[in-house]
């Protein structure tokens, strides 16, 4: 049933992630995430992956309706011996997200000539974010909540559950979107 999906499935499991298939219509993208970001998160507009420097809400459910497919990227850590987790958060989902973009490169190098990924967390392949135009633009992704997917619901979906506030285990969660 997989097809075409199991290459990369396998791919990612070499990588240490584990990847599961839905259709990109079962991914929920709705207006009132973007409270999460404006009203609620300290990093909000700090960075060029993030709202307000990204693509509206709206123009990206128009983009999600041109894909027919996605895999979700589940990145789980055992952080139980991290004393500050907030601290670690930075290395974690860099290193996570350069996992799940090197995915991205070989979807596209099967024959998948839109994959895009959606990051887990924001960018942060700078110290600084230079907010008037990115130096790494190659690398730069925006995460799923960044344009109103509602993680836990999609990942509900596919049979999955994100646990919030556990610290003894921290998951990344990206997006690879394919057509
Ligand atoms: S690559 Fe650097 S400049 Fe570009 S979005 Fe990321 S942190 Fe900002």
């Amino acid at each position: 049933m997989l097809g075409k999906f199991e290459d990369l499935i396998e791919k990612a499991s070499e990588m240490g992630l584990k990847a599961y298939f839905v259709d990109a219509g079962d991914i929920p993208v709705e207006n009132r995430i973007a409270l999460k970001c404006a009203y609620g998160c300290r990093s909000y507009g700090k960075r060029l992956s993030c709202p307000p420097h990204i693509i509206t809400v709206e123009d990206f459910r128009k983009i999600i309706g041109e894909y027919s497919s996605a895999l979700l990227l589940i990145d789980e850590r055992d952080t139980s011996q991290i004393p500050d987790i907030q601290e670690a958060w930075g290395e974690i989902r860099k290193d996570s997200f350069h996992k799940m973009l090197e995915l991205e490169y070989e979807a596209f190098r099967e024959g998948f000539t839109f994959a895009h990924l959606l990051r887990p967390g924001s960018c942060n392949e700078c110290d600084t974010c230079n907010l008037k135009k990115c130096i790494k633009p190659e690398l730069r992704r925006f995460a799923p909540e960044a344009v109103g997917i509602n993680l836990q619901k999609a990942m509900e979906k596919a049979g999955l559950v994100l646990e919030f506030c556990k610290p003894e285990k921290t998951t990344c969660v990206g997006v690879l979107l394919l057509e």
